[in-house]
């Protein structure tokens, strides 16, 4: 699979166009075709795009506005996540990975080798250095989330970050050398001070903000009080599912994870 640097979209099936993290759809609900995002596009300066890209395996030709362009006429904004959690799901991985590709374009303009400019490569996805010969791929940065049980009571955590009520799993970034079960026994220990075991995977999925792998995972609790890491999360707590807080909207790893269809 490849990208290709194209001027026009006329060519694709889906037209995607964000602005930060949202999405401008039409007023039916559908994606743009690439045609219809062409010619949204020819009314900005250069200034205001900060990237594009056609790629045929996925029938898109996507763009980015930058966050100071006014919004484009005649389409609406809605956040880019709401299109992984309604219909029509196919939506859901073009959109996810075109948002993807789009924030690491716009991130890696030049070799970290030897700074030359990168050109996008014929071959695969991914950028190639003239100068170095170097390959530099799409990054992404693989996270843990799981769902700790303890009999009928599972356990959730407010994270400080969120402003809001919302309680969720524990989740973190893999490190460097762990595996992901490994990562997943540090994160609890860490963030709730518990020691699990039957660690057991789930499910995963792509999570543009902007580059995150979700790998879903269940443990049972083995021992251990609560005790959080209160630079991750204010609080953290044992619930039952007729008894639950406000938890993350559906459609996202952890709200699978909660509501048992990841059980
Ligand atoms: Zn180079």
């Amino acid at each position: 699979m490849t990208l290709i640097d194209c001027p026009d979209g006329a060519d694709f099936e889906f037209g995607i166009l964000i602005q930060k993290k949202n999405i401008f759809i039409l007023e039916n609900g559908r994606l743009p075709n690439g045609s219809e995002v062409s010619k949204v596009l020819k009314k900005y300066n250069d200034s205001d795009i900060l990237g594009s890209y056609g790629e045929q395996a996925y029938r898109t030709f996507a763009a980015a506005l930058s966050p100071e362009a006014a919004e484009p006429d005649g389409l609406k904004r809605i956040p880019y996540r709401s299109l992984f959690i309604t219909e029509p799901a196919e939506y859901a991985a073009v959109v996810a990975r075109a948002a993807l590709l789009l924030d690491w374009l716009h991130h890696t303009k030049y070799c970290s080798s030897c700074g030359s400019r990168l050109h996008l490569s014929v071959s695969e996805t991914a950028l190639e250095c003239p100068q170095c010969r170097r390959i530099w791929y799409p990054v992404l940065a693989p996270c843990i989330i799981v769902l700790i049980s303890n009999g009928e009571q599972i356990l959730l955590a407010r994270h400080v970050q969120h402003t809001s009520d919302i309680y969720t799993c524990i989740a973190g970034f893999i490190e460097a050398g762990e595996s992901v079960e490994e990562a997943v026994a540090r994160e609890i220990r860490e963030e709730v001070g518990l020691t699990v075991k039957d660690i057991r995977y789930r499910g995963s999925q792509g999570w543009p903000y902007p580059n995150q792998l979700m790998l879903a995972f269940r443990a049972e609790y083995v021992s251990g009080d609560i005790t959080v890491q209160k630079e991750e999360l204010s609080e953290a707590a044992w619930f039952t599912r007729d008894a639950l807080p406000p938890i993350p909207l559906p459609g996202s790893a952890a709200h699978r994870l909660i509501c048992g269809d990841w059980y």
